[in-house]
């Protein structure tokens, strides 16, 4: 498979703002729910344009990933935003995988707990026009077939 780079196309800063702007369309907070002023400094900058913020009331130190399915991802904003773009339309994981040239199980493992956050109705990062409770299925049960062959293949029994 040919692999067109567009996440590396992307702009990682507009990537970032579209995330935060998905996931805290009322604005950012604490994990304690203390709003962030919206003149706060980053606290640190060492993952520029992902920051962490200090909360000034209570000290805990957060993201725009914080308390979300994202939470501690080592993905740039324009990985996680065109993971969700397949994940939108149905794109098996297993060709996303392969394009970006991700870790299957992780990127799997994380379209599940989209999943599951969605059913929840959770804010995943997914746009406010998709329709969050028809995330199709088809794609990742095709994985899931994909996975069972494979499993199936290696656990075949040896000759000898
Ligand atoms: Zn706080």
């Amino acid at each position: 498979m040919i692999g067109f780079p567009i996440d590396e196309l992307l702009s990682e800063e507009e990537c970032y703002q579209y995330l935060k702007r998905s996931l805290h369309p009322e604005g950012l907070s604490c994990p304690n729910g203390h709003e962030l002023p919206s003149d706060q400094a980053p606290h640190d900058r060492r993952r520029e344009p992902i920051v962490d913020y200090r909360c000034r009331e209570c000290g805990a130190v957060f993201n725009i990933f914080t308390d979300t399915v994202w939470s501690k991802t080592h993905y740039d904003p324009s990985t996680i935003v065109m993971l969700l773009r397949g994940f939108a339309k149905g794109v098996p994981t297993k060709w996303l995988t392969d394009e970006m040239d991700l870790a299957y199980p992780s990127v799997l493992d994380r379209r599940h707990r989209i999943q599951e956050a969605v059913q929840k109705g959770e804010r995943v990062g997914l746009p406010s026009g998709v329709s969050e409770d028809r995330l199709p299925d088809p794609g990742v049960e095709a994985d899931e077939m994909y996975q069972n062959a494979g499993e199936k293949r290696r656990s075949a029994p040896r000759s000898g």
